[in-house]
């Protein structure tokens, strides 16, 4: 069985020994070897192997493709990242912070005594993680340094596979494919002249995700690349600032919870699809991320909120309250991709879609619709539809955020801007959620319920107003070392 197992991923080897080439897979095998052994020794050899602890410094430029302030291109912001491995007793701990127009991020990412979890230290909550074992949570880590990359194709020699080399930066490269848990297989490109990684490339759906490794230094006896950056096709979405490593210092300590920590309270189940009655002709439909809020208005209907599965929202709407009178118009909340994926259902319904400029120009690139197509309706300032008043504001978010604004109901959907996710406790608010707040307050609207397109309970306006309250707007809330 080893014998299988050893040789399962090189099907050069096993199509060799079909015919019989016994020499020509011997060569292939001593081939291999020695380029592993080339890498073993360009990035420390025995230092390497031998490595304890492994510590990644980054800082880098993030992109955010769909999700930027304007829909014209697509924004990077700065972030940090601060990876600690012990290596040998399996545990990591990875903390990312970014302080950026759009939000304060601070997570960690870390092992427990018992289990990984995820210290979020804008709310001071601990989630449980979603990762069975150090791989999944970690994998993600070891993919982003080279050295880590050389580390585990000298360790898992046996499943490596040779594949056709190519000229990269002018210089004759060696392609050898590796398999790690979790992961579609990764093709190193290794450096003829120098023994080091230039390139990783992985598939993800449809894409090939790029690794870009360059400016080499040495840190303790291990050889490692100070530039880094990764593109999604071709499209740039990570490009690093500035990179440092370090290794054998990775405290014992950092594998623990601070006191001040206690897991998060629970959240509202949102499994099920549920239709939720706000008001008079207020129905507040989804599950999940994804929720639609659906406005009677006699003759027809009005929807908010453009997730995909739009077309089961609306069949459940008129399951659940017999009304099948059409969808006629459905707002699109703003630009960003997720809110846009479930129009082309709304379409197909008949109706007529609202939204900002932005979002409108998205919609038409993605549908070939034209410019004065009565499938089409572009909010300006305010647009009064039936029951429903519509505006167009800006925050922190997005240039041009869609608030829906039932009078009758007073009740507002907005997307983005907050949600209470917890059963009975307030959820923290963020930079956005003031803005929201002060965006609702310059309008002078009369909100009683706020709906999210990401669910959660319907939130009265006083314990909104509470969480706005609360929201202290300090970038390095915990003052650790990674956000100073
Ligand atoms: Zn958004």
């Amino acid at each position: 069985m080893s014998y299988v197992k050893k040789y399962t991923f090189s099907g050069l080897f096993l199509m060799s020994v079909a015919l019989g080439a016994n020499s020509a897979s011997a060569q292939e095998s001593e081939r291999i070897n020695d380029l592993i052994d080339q890498v073993a020794k360009a990035y420390g050899g025995d230092e390497l192997i031998e490595l304890d602890s492994f510590r990644l410094q980054d800082r880098y430029k993030q992109a955010l493709p769909g999700q930027g302030y304007t829909a014209s291109y697509d924004e990077f912001v700065t972030f940090r990242r601060d990876t600690q491995l012990d290596l040998v007793r399996r545990k990591g701990s990875e903390e990312r912070w970014t302080s950026n127009w759009n939000a304060t991020l601070h997570l960690r990412v870390v092992s427990l005594p018992d289990a990984i979890a995820t210290i979020d230290y804008e709310d001071g909550f601990v989630r449980p993680a979603s990762f069975p074992d150090f791989d999944a949570a970690f994998g993600g880590a070891v993919r982003l340094s080279d050295t880590l990359l050389a580390r585990t194709l000298v360790l898992n020699r046996e499943t490596a596979v040779m594949k056709d080399g190519e000229i990269y930066l002018g210089e004759r490269q060696q392609q050898v494919e590796i398999q790690m848990p979790h992961s579609p297989p990764l093709t190193l490109f290794v450096s003829e002249a120098t023994g080091l990684i230039s390139k990783m490339t992985r598939s993800r759906g449809p894409q090939t995700l790029h690794y870009i490794f360059g400016n080499y230094k040495k840190a303790g006896g291990i050889a490692y690349a100070a530039d880094f950056s990764i593109f999604a096709g071709s499209t740039p979405v990570t490009i690093s600032v500035d990179r440092r490593v370090s290794v054998g210092n990775v405290a014992p300590s950092i594998f623990g919870l601070d006191k001040s920590f206690r897991y998060e309270p629970a959240r509202v189940d949102n499994q099920e699809m549920t239709v939720q009655k706000i008001g008079e002709g207020v129905h507040f439909v989804g599950r999940g991320p994804a929720y639609t809020v659906f406005i009677d208005a006699e003759d027809y209907v009005i929807a908010a909120g453009g997730y995909p599965g739009l077309r089961d929202r609306y069949e459940m709407f008129k399951k659940t309250t017999g009304n099948a009178t059409p969808l006629k118009f459905q707002v699109a909340t703003h630009h960003h991709s997720d809110h846009l994926a479930g129009l082309s259902e709304a379409l197909d319904l008949g109706a007529t879609l609202i939204a900002p400029k932005a979002a409108i120009e998205k919609i038409r690139s993605e549908t070939g619709l034209e410019e004065n197509s009565i499938q089409l309706r572009t909010l300006n300032d305010v647009i009064n539809e039936g029951p429903v008043e519509i505006y167009n504001v800006a925050t922190n978010h997005v240039d041009e955020l869609a608030l829906i604004y039932v009078p009758e109901a007073r009740t507002l959907f907005q997307a983005d801007h907050y949600a209470a996710l917890h059963e009975s406790e307030i959820t923290p608010a963020g930079r956005r959620a003031v803005e929201l707040y002060n965006a609702v307050n310059h309008l002078r609207l009369d909100v009683a319920i706020i709906l999210s397109a990401h669910g959660g309970r319907p939130i009265a306006w006083a314990e909104f107003e509470t969480a706005v309250e609360k929201f202290e707007g300090l970038p390095c809330r915990s003052q650790r070392s990674i956000c100073q």
